[in-house]
């Protein structure tokens, strides 16, 4: 019988990947509560797969061997990233120190040698982790975060979007894919009759393993995916499609459809409208969209002409969230919008804040000059709602009426008498 192919001395030096929990364990128990341990993350990027992509990784992993001591290891994580195992560390400078040894050592060569430059991230444990996947997920956010930087540590606190992307990533493309998001809708009320005069199209997201999302969540990782406009599209012609329906049971009233600032850039959006509601047969100035002040800020002319592109269709558009964020008067004048809506952060405050009162009051007498209308949000106590009404508020939204609905239940409510 012939002997086994003996291994290839780069995989001998390997260790399994397997055994990479139990490493961590016997690195954090050997160098007790004083020391750390990382796990530096090394990508080569963009490689295509066949023998010079192994030859690469290859070409890493043995320029990275001088760096191991005795109990350190190297794993290789996938076809182009390896993982550095370090332990016996005084802290974070340690671990930066190693990783700028490791990036000397892939490219101060020789001039016939290939220099090699990965995005390196540096996750510690137990602080960010205290087995592999935790770690390998920080670390790897950390080298595509700082990607400038060629090295990152691991910083949770500027990581609330990778975190969301490691966990959203994949489930938010199935849920695109197989059409899982659904919409609910928050009637809004005209307080002097008590009518739905209209009604906001919100997005959810229940999935089956990971609980419900926020839309925040949801828009946060879409948007950073490029998939915002598809998922808008989505919105879009769901809620308008849902919007046909309402109708023929009889509501009279609007619907608002939120838009992201992205969105606004898209220059099929406009043409991608009116076939929808061609399609759905509705009337446009019967359709409403959101934008925030913050969306038109940057590539401002760019947004504008989209937006009035929408305005020449016939439909309507509303400034969301007012008085967060930039809040300059000056778009009032200069966006061609139809409504203002008044951010709950105002309409919370009413009944104790004499400036917020001041504030509302003037902003409502102020818009109305202008011939918008004005929604108040939030609303979710009766003195918020005795007080917008006294200022003239043409609409109000709010857990005080109702929480958003889904379609059958505001079919339910809308058909309530009031
Ligand atoms: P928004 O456009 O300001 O929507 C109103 C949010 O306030 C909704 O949160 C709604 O559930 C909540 N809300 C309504 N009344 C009350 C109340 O009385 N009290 C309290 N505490 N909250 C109330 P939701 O559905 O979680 O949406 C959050 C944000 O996510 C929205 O804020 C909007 O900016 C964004 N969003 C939601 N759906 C979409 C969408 O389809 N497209 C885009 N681009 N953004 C969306
Ligand atoms: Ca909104
Ligand atoms: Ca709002």
């Amino acid at each position: 019988m012939s002997n086994p192919r003996p291994l290839h001395p780069i995989k001998q030096k390997l260790t399994p990947l397997g055994q990479l929990d139990e490493c961590i364990r016997q690195t954090l128990e050997r160098g007790g509560p004083d020391k750390q341990s990382a796990l530096i993350y090394l990508e080569l990027r963009h490689l295509h797969p066949g023998h010079y992509r192994d030859h690469l990784l290859e070409c890493l992993t043995s320029r990275l061997l001088p760096l191991l001591r005795p109990a350190d290891h190297i794993f290789q994580l996938d076809s182009h990233s390896v993982g550095l195992l370090l332990g016996q560390l005084n802290g974070t400078s340690h671990a930066l120190l190693a990783a700028h040894r490791a990036k000397t050592l892939l490219h101060d060569v020789s001039s016939d040698e290939l220099k090699l430059y990965p995005q390196i991230g540096i996750a510690m444990a137990p602080e960010h982790g205290r087995d592999g996947e935790a770690l390998i997920d920080a670390a790897k956010i950390a080298a595509h975060q700082f990607a400038e930087e060629h090295i990152g540590v691991y910083d949770p606190d500027r990581d609330w979007l990778g975190q969301q992307l490691v966990r959203l990533e994949q489930p938010l493309r199935n849920a695109l894919y197989d059409n899982r998001f659904h919409l609910a809708f928050q009637p809004q009320i005209a307080p002097a009759s008590g009518a739905v005069s209209g009604v906001e199209v919100l997005l959810r997201w229940e999935d089956e393993l990971l609980g419900s999302i926020s839309p925040y969540e949801i828009i946060s990782v879409a948007d950073y995916l490029g998939l915002m406009d598809q998922l808008t599209h989505w919105v879009i012609q769901t809620g308008l499609r849902n919007f046909s329906q309402l109708r023929l049971a009889g509501y009279q009233g609007t619907l608002s459809i939120n838009l992201a600032p992205n969105n606004l850039r898209d220059p099929h959006l406009a043409g991608f409208i009116g076939n929808a509601m061609a399609v759905w047969g509705i009337p446009a100035e019967l359709v409403t969209f959101e934008i925030t002040e913050s969306a038109v800020i940057e590539e401002f002319e760019l947004s504008l002409k989209h937006l009035q592109q929408i305005k020449q269709m016939g439909c309507k558009l509303a400034l969301d969230d007012f008085g967060t964020g930039y809040s300059s008067l000056a778009y009032l004048k200069r966006l061609p919008i139809d409504e203002l809506k008044i951010d709950r952060s105002f309409v919370m405050q009413l009944a104790e804040s004499a400036e917020d009162r001041a504030i509302v009051e003037s902003v409502i007498t102020l818009a109305h000059r202008l011939q918008l209308m004005v929604t108040g949000e939030g609303v979710e106590q009766a003195a918020e709602l005795a007080l917008l009404q006294q200022y003239g508020c043409d609409q109000i939204q709010g857990y005080y009426y109702s929480r958003p609905l889904k379609l059958a239940d505001l079919l339910t409510f809308l058909a309530k008498p009031r």
